[in-house]
């Protein structure tokens, strides 16, 4: 399988040329894990039964769904909050 995330090229010194990785983008921190050659995504971190996206394995270690435009919605929230409370006290 492909992964959704797409490739980078990364340069290793220990090689003569640039290597192609294969990369997602966890659901949940939406951090850019590599994937390395042969390995399949599911080997590297999980797939989240909730959110249905890959996920790294610190994300798939924490056993729960924690999708990352939650967490922005969740930040944003938070910043209107603040937002309204400070007119308030005008
Ligand atoms: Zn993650
Ligand atoms: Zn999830």
């Amino acid at each position: 399988m492909r992964s959704p995330g797409g490739v980078i090229i990364t340069t290793d010194p220990a090689l003569p040329s640039p290597v192609e990785r294969d990369t997602f983008t966890c659901g949940h921190c939406n951090g850019i894990v590599m994937v390395q050659p042969k390995q399949r995504p599911e080997d590297i971190g999980g797939m989240c039964k909730q959110c249905m996206k890959l996920t790294c394995p610190r994300c798939t270690g924490s056993g729960r769904c924690d999708p990352f435009m939650e967490k922005l919605k969740r930040v944003e929230a938070r910043y209107h909050a603040r937002r309204s409370y400070a007119d308030a006290c005008r």
